[in-house]
């Protein structure tokens, strides 16, 4: 069998393309090609109203895995700031409230942020990851982080969500400046599944022996 053809495919749990973009940049290395939901007709939409990273990827990953009766891997993630006490944290896709976008979301934490000097415009982001079987069972979680600090301006057009306004201490550059690949070896979602991998590789080799090596 080629390459090509001992794919395995496995279902993420979201709708949002960049983060699916991420995460297939990130497991493609391993043979293990990734679908999103919106891809499958009629996937409800999974209510994130748990208080922690790791409760929503668990709830997201546990019930579109049941729906589909298939195996389900769903992350959730945000940007939790140190001078607003940790939020916009779990509530980052939907901080700036109803009709919520990256722009609206970016304009509020500005607002929140105005007047707090560089030195304390720390904050780090969240990446937590939950791979489900599909009767619901969860069978691997990870958790993965990186620390920056919030710009005042927007720097560079990579990526998605806070990143233009993300500085990574070490690199003196956004996550809007760095590349994807740059992104994916040191994000928070880059940490959550290199940790991961190899056990999602081991799980998906007993389900799948055909096509995962
Ligand atoms: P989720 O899809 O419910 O996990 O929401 C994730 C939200 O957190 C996104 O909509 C972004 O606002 C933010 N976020 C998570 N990861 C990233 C990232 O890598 N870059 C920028 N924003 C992110």
């Amino acid at each position: 069998m080629s390459a090509e053809e001992s794919r395995c495919r496995l279902v993420v749990g979201s709708r949002n393309k960049k983060k699916i973009e991420e995460i297939a940049l990130l497991l493609s290395p391993h043979g293990i090609e990734v679908v999103g939901v919106a891809d499958y007709a009629d996937v409800p939409e999974v209510v994130e109203d748990r208080d922690t990273f790791a409760g929503n990827a668990a709830k997201k990953a546990s019930e579109t895995a049941q729906h589909l009766n298939q195996w389900v891997l769903a992350e959730d993630s945000g940007i939790c700031v140190d001078a607003l006490q940790g939020a916009p944290g779990v509530y980052s896709a939907r901080f700036s409230g109803e009709g919520a976008t990256d722009e609206k979301n970016n304009e509020k934490l500005q607002r929140e942020l105005e007047g707090i000097p560089p030195d304390r415009r720390g904050a780090g982001y969240t990446c937590s990851v939950a791979v489900s079987a599909p009767d619901g069972t969860i069978r691997l979680t990870q958790e993965g982080t990186c620390r920056g600090r919030i710009l005042e301006e927007a720097r560079g057009n990579n990526g998605f969500g806070y990143d233009p306004y993300f500085l990574v201490r070490e690199y003196h550059r956004t996550f809007g400046e760095l590349s994807p690949t740059v992104k994916s070896h040191i994000s928070h979602r880059a940490r959550a599944f290199e940790r991961c991998i190899p056990k999602l590789v081991a799980l998906l080799k007993v389900e799948f022996p055909e096509v995962v090596h």
